[in-house]
């Protein structure tokens, strides 16, 4: 496998780097513990605890959601940008060195044919037929990313969101569902010292800048929803990720979201009642949450109870 490249002089970090790389973690350990939590809950016994909110004993392992979400990470405290062809590689080494994380099996397609040396731009674009991937994990791991870009304009977000969709998802669905995540967690930061007002604030605020999609049509589909709906109908009228693709994953993680912006506890639990893909909509609401709330939201046991994090390439 290739090995990814020292940067080039041309990559010049933003004079804020640290900051935004600190937000970009804050996001990642909501992300992560979203994920870790939301995976134990397919086990038996799962819909009388999430009844409960009782959280299971023991450690809480994460999954591909939070591997491919630390490469993202990893990308932008090297380049403060996503620089594509290094992000293919990082996935691809994550993926060979630890394989066994759920990754879904488009993805594993792929990632093994970059990490012989294939070109993900034209490995990408020739999944599932022809048509790229629009499945939910270019959205999944994207809220570090809108939260590191979270002080710059909408369109950097949407550039960036596109960009680092793009290497693993070449349709255009599974790119606007990381857009509308990518958004919604930078949306989250800047409004962090707002009352949060509004539980449909945030959904909104995401509807308007998504691009035209199915993703986009199900997030107005959301905001039709009656504001006292339960979980239950609304998992039923925008799916959970039941088919794992963006357009039945993103639009209940924004309405779980938003409803929910400012408490982690109780957004973690209004989108695991939801069920179906319970791993990745737990990561995508986490962080988009913690963007808002901050580390010292994620109750500490839980972040206690997730496995630790390795960063970086030596795994
Ligand atoms: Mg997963």
């Amino acid at each position: 496998m290739q090995t990814p490249t020292t940067p080039s002089p041309t990559y010049t970090l933003p004079s804020d780097h640290r900051a935004r790389l600190e937000r970009a973690l804050v996001a990642l350990d909501g992300l992560s513990v979203g994920d870790a939590l939301g995976e134990k809950f397919f086990a038996a016994g799962s819909l009388a605890m999430i009844a409960q909110r009782a959280t299971p004993m023991g450690s809480w392992h994460t999954t591909d959601d939070t591997e491919m979400a630390i490469s993202i990470v990893d990308v932008l405290e090297r380049y403060g940008q996503i620089e594509q062809d290094e992000l293919a590689l990082f996935f691809a080494r994550r993926w060979s060195r630890d394989p066994g994380r759920g990754y879904g099996g488009g993805a594993i397609r792929l990632l093994r044919a970059v990490s012989e040396g294939g070109p993900w731009r034209a490995l990408s674009k020739q999944l599932f037929s022809g048509g790229g991937s629009y499945g939910n994990g270019g959205a999944m791991r994207v809220a570090p990313l809108g939260a590191y870009f979270a002080e710059d304009s909408d369109e950097v977000v949407i550039e960036q969101a596109r960009r680092s969709a793009e290497v693993t998802h070449g349709h255009p669905e599974g790119q606007a569902g990381a857009i509308a995540i990518a958004l919604a967690a930078a949306h989250a930061w800047r409004t962090r010292n707002q009352p949060v007002g509004d539980e449909r604030a945030l959904l909104q605020w995401v509807y308007d800048r998504t691009p035209d999609s199915t993703v986009r049509a199900k997030l107005a589909k959301a905001l039709d929803l009656a504001p006292n709906s339960s979980v239950g109908f609304a998992a039923g009228v925008l799916g959970t990720g039941a088919y794992i693709s963006a357009q039945d994953t993103v639009p209940f993680c924004v309405w779980a979201a938003s409803r929910c912006l400012g408490s982690f506890e109780d957004a973690f639990w209004t989108t695991v009642e939801g069920l179906g893909d319970r791993d990745t909509t737990c990561a995508i609401v986490g962080g988009i949450v913690a963007c808002r709330v901050g580390r010292e939201g994620i109750p500490a046991a839980w972040l206690a109870a997730r496995e630790p994090l390795v960063r970086g390439l030596g795994l």
